[in-house]
């Protein structure tokens, strides 16, 4: 995390998804109970179709949720949104 958000520290910071299922390690910091995406071929199948959605009732849609669940995901879809607006970012 130092280098990722550039932190101002000698000390290490790390940051995992990984479960400490025996004991946590020394010197941590904090633990939370998150949830990701979870695709399906069914979701997957719908997401081509998303897109159509766009402009009805006034109302845009985008998020990660239009790819793999990534950041880029998001942006990417966040980019086809301003598009419409008549935006070239
Ligand atoms: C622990 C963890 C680690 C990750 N690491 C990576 C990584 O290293 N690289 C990577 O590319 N991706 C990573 N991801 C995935 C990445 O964080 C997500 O893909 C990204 O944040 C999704 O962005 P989003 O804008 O689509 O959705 P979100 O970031 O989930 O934003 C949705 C927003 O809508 C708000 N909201 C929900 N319901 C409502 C409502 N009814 N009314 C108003 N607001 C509402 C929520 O509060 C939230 O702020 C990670 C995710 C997790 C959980």
């Amino acid at each position: 995390m130092n280098r990722l958000q550039a932190l101002p520290s000698r000390r290490p910071y790390c940051v995992t998804l990984n479960p400490w299922p025996h004991h946590p390690p020394r010197g941590e910091i904090a633990a939370f109970d998150d949830t990701h995406p979870m695709y399906s071929f069914e979701s997957m199948n719908t997401q081509n179709a998303l897109p159509s959605l766009n402009g009805r009732h006034r109302s845009w849609f985008c998020g990660a949720y239009f790819g793999y669940g990534f950041h880029e995901d998001g942006i990417r879809s966040a980019v086809q949104v301003t598009r419409q607006f008549g935006w070239d970012l």
